[in-house]
């Protein structure tokens, strides 16, 4: 039996139901498969066959569309309602056919977002681990090297590990490596933790990026580092990816490579918040981990900052001169 709602026929209309009702998809956005009216796609990537420890993230992309349920259109702090000024769609997932063949899946995980980029939709994704990043990076960065913001405990430039030069330690040197990243225009927010090598993050200071160590972040604040994000990133296209694991073990235990001493959950909002006027085409949330999540409270932290991320790509699209939702 179809519920078809007689008293208050205008929850008819799917974001105006009760929130707890339905399918969860990401902020109650309709659901679609094809590309067709969609502006801003969100999309679970939910592989996690590139983790080096504990696993789960495959598990991301439900767990954070059931926690977004509860956000609502506005954002109080700017102000911006992103569903006013794109047609904001949940695309489903780019799941993967052949999970146990590493480069395959990368290679569908790409297939699937080359699709939603002809069709010349800005994607936001939920991983999934942090590998997932390199083959929506080769989809997105259309021909020439992006700028990028990445918030993170690891710089993810290591080299080979484990006999695999895929996997969610190394994304962004074979993005450099493969010309899909200037890395002069890149800064890395946040990164801590005890490391297997003095020089283990080596790549990413000789390549040219910006690293800014938990303890300058901790120093200088979130409105420094969004300032010197704007600077690094300059007035080009520029991807954003966010892993939850750059947010303290306090706020986020639910991932599966926890650094101690990390950013507080405000932090990141306010550091996000502050990166508008970015040119942004494109982001991730990556590595939430529901088996470890107590309390569902990362992934619940996980949407609350793609509904940042959301805010600034509608934001960003818009300046870009792209056309919103037809008004109503
Ligand atoms: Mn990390
Ligand atoms: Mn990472």
């Amino acid at each position: 039996m179809v519920k078809s709602p007689k008293r208050y026929p205008e929850m008819r209309e799917p974001r105006a139901r009760p929130r707890y009702v339905g399918p969860a998809t990401f902020f109650r956005a309709p659901h679609s498969e094809t590309c067709e009216d969609v502006d801003i796609g969100v999309i679970g990537v939910p592989f996690d066959g590139g983790v080096t420890h504990r696993p789960g993230a495959r598990h991301g992309p439900r767990a954070v569309r059931e926690q977004s349920t509860l956000i609502r259109r506005v954002n109080q702090a700017t102000g911006v309602d992103p569903f006013a000024l794109a047609r904001v769609v949940d695309l489903g997932d780019a799941w993967v056919e052949e999970p146990f063949e590493l480069t395959a899946a990368l290679g569908e995980i790409e297939e699937f977002f080359l699709a939603v980029r002809s069709a010349g939709v800005v994607p936001l994704s939920v991983g999934g681990d942090h590998s997932i990043s390199l083959p929506i990076l080769r989809a997105v960065a259309n021909g020439g090297p992006l700028g990028m913001v990445h918030i993170d405990a690891h710089c993810d430039t290591g080299d080979d590990y484990l006999g695999s030069r895929f996997h969610h330690g190394a994304p962004f040197r074979r993005a450099v490596e493969e010309g899909l990243l200037d890395p002069r225009r890149v800064i890395q927010i946040g990164v801590r933790g005890s490391l297997g090598a003095a020089d283990a993050w080596a790549f990413s200071y000789e390549s040219g990026m910006r690293v800014v160590p938990i303890e300058e972040f901790s120093d200088r604040g979130w409105r420094w580092a969004a300032d010197e994000a704007r600077r690094v990133v300059g007035q080009g296209p520029a991807y954003l990816t966010f892993d939850i694991d750059s947010l303290d073990p306090a706020y986020a235990p639910g991932t599966g490579t926890p650094e101690a001493g990390g950013l507080t959950t405000l932090e990141a909002q306010r550091l996000l918040r502050e990166l508008r006027g970015v040119d942004f085409v494109g982001a991730d949330l990556v590595e939430v981990s529901p088996p470890f999540d107590s309390a569902g409270l990362t992934a619940l932290n996980a949407a609350n900052l793609l509904f940042e991320i959301l805010c600034l790509h509608a934001e960003a699209r818009q300046a870009r001169g792209a056309a919103g939702p037809a008004p109503a």
